[in-house]
């Protein structure tokens, strides 16, 4: 089909505007806007009129033209029939989003645009009319114009994959959604207080509702890592909510004497230029003595998925207690566990949150150390998800071996820490 034909076909019935006529050519030619396409066009289509050839169109498409042969009444140029003339509020509304984005700190900005029913389905029309094989859509257009409008004067970046903000413009109901895209923190933390959790736990009575038990907070623990890091950042950022993102997590009486990775994600800065090094300074001097971060620095979002999958071994040291004597010579037997792989049915204490499976980790390395007859300290370096209470206590026969299967006696973890993770 001629280029020709298709600009008749969209100018046959009506007035159409530079933009729509030049949409329907947008695959032709780069380095052109489709208004400057379709002005072209349509300048091309008013030469063959004024050449005298027979070109059946709408006048009131051409009636802008200056002819020299053809004498052509001068028509009131109406509405465009297509687009009801959208592409001139453009500014208008672009200065609409510009104002209701004053409050947000950002450099890059994704901006789309949602249209009528209607007015898709006039574009289907044209498009059934004139036949066109190298078109765009009118909401694509018109999400390029407005986002090209805004990022112009105000001077931001437009980014497809990692913006800071995106804005969707609805055309038909006349308003923007504005959704202000997370920012990320990763750094590493230590815990030098038992009785933390990581996340927060809802209330296991009220299951987060709140009640009487829980002071009506709806948390089960009144403070968890992530609030006592977060707090501060959200302070300074303006953020509405933070994710914690940790590589792992210890018990919540453990302590983690030597460090954790995290990513914290801030959910709908109103500015993302945070001073990390004085945020560093500031949680670790509220939280003095329970939780501290160092090397904290903006990550992309990618780097939970990184975090998540990491495995790392760890060093556990615990406490533990013996229901019957032991002697030393007794923890020579434990070197037995040194290699093996341990067998831990999911441990009753996480069964009502856990599918009940068999899990095979392994003992790495481990040593015990000799306080009395009843209490001895075990080091233990185990594979990534190695549960150590368990491994231990043997859960009532749920993980085999067990330090208590293997010495013979009950035993119980009273303090856990991890202090190295590899
Ligand atoms: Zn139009
Ligand atoms: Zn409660």
């Amino acid at each position: 089909m001629k280029i020709i034909d298709i600009a008749v076909g969209v100018l046959a019935k009506g007035y159409v505007c530079n933009h729509c006529l030049g949409r329907q050519f947008a695959q032709l030619l780069s380095g052109h806007s489709n208004e400057e396409r379709g002005k072209a066009v349509r300048t091309v289509v008013g030469f063959a009129i004024d050449s005298g050839e027979t070109v059946k169109i709408d006048d009131v498409n051409v009636s802008e033209l200056n002819f020299r042969n053809v004498k052509m009444k001068s028509k009131k140029i109406p509405v465009c029939k297509v687009c009801d003339g959208i592409f001139d509020t453009v500014p208008k509304k672009g200065d609409k989003v510009i104002e209701n984005l004053k409050e947000y700190e950002f450099d890059t900005i994704l901006v789309g645009a949602r249209l009528s029913k209607k007015l898709i389905e006039k574009e289907e029309e044209l498009w059934e009319e004139c036949g066109t094989e190298f078109c765009e859509s009118i909401k694509s257009e018109l999400s390029r114009a407005l986002g090209q409008y805004i990022t112009a004067k105000m001077k931001k970046d437009m980014d497809r994959q990692r913006s800071h903000i995106t804005v969707v413009y609805d055309f038909e109901e006349d308003d923007s959604e504005i959704d202000v895209n997370s920012f990320f923190i990763y750094g590493i933390y230590k815990k030098q207080k038992r009785g933390i959790p990581q996340t927060k736990w809802p209330c296991s009575k009220c299951r987060g509702l709140g009640c009487d038990s829980c002071d009506w907070t709806g948390k089960q623990y009144k403070e968890t890592v992530e609030e006592l890091i977060a707090a501060p950042v959200l302070e300074a950022s303006g953020g509405v909510n933070s994710k914690f993102h940790g590589a792992g997590r210890e018990d919540i009486d453990a302590l983690n004497l030597c460090g954790r990775e995290f990513v914290l994600e801030i959910q709908e800065p109103v500015k993302r230029s945070v001073d990390l090094k004085k945020l560093e300074k500031e949680i670790n001097k509220v939280n003095k003595g329970k939780v501290s971060v160092e090397k904290l620095e903006t990550c992309e979002k990618k780097k939970i998925v990184e975090l998540k999958d990491k495995k790392a071994d760890k060093v556990y040291m615990a406490t533990v207690e013996l229901d019957s004597a032991v002697t030393k010579a007794d923890l020579k037997k434990l070197e037995t566990l040194k290699g093996k792989v341990i067998k831990q049915q999911t441990p009753l204490r996480v069964s009502h949150r856990r599918a009940d499976i068999v899990r095979e980790r392994k003992v790495i390395d481990i040593s015990a150390e000799f306080v009395d007859s009843k209490n001895i300290n075990v080091k233990v370096k185990g594979e990534a998800g190695l549960y150590i209470k368990e491994l231990v206590s043997s859960d009532d026969g749920r993980t085999k071996p067990s330090v208590s299967s293997v010495l013979g006696v009950g035993a119980k973890v009273v303090t856990l820490d991890v202090i190295q993770i590899e």
